[in-house]
């Protein structure tokens, strides 16, 4: 089974995100520890944040942005070399989940 709109059309990830609301906290709820990042040859978490927190600079380096992050664990979860300190958002911040 599939979320779709009025028309039943299946909606992609990123119509599904853009539904959410965010009330993004100022401080970030997940801190990465870039110098180990430099020693993680495969870089997961660019590959399984959906929602796409995690990218390569030019130069192959982590950049992270928390702002949109769905809160799902999934870069806690995968990251090898303990580089990630997750907390949810302070004070019921972050995302709101709209399933209509
Ligand atoms: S998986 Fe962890 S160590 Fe590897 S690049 Fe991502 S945050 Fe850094
Ligand atoms: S908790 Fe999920 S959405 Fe947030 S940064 Fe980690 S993998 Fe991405």
């Amino acid at each position: 089974m599939s979320i779709s709109d009025k028309s039943e059309r299946a909606l992609s990830i990123d119509e599904l995100l853009q539904r959410n609301v965010y009330d993004v906290d100022d401080e970030p709820h997940i801190i990465v520890d870039t110098e180990k990042c430099l020693k993680c040859r495969v870089k997961p978490c660019t590959l399984l944040c959906p929602a796409g927190c995690y990218t390569l600079s030019p130069d192959g380096e982590i950049l992270f942005s928390y702002e949109g992050c769905v809160e799902c664990g999934t870069c806690r979860s995968i990251c090898p070399m303990d580089a990630i300190t997750w907390n949810y958002p302070r004070s019921g911040r972050g995302i709101y989940y709209r399933f209509t």
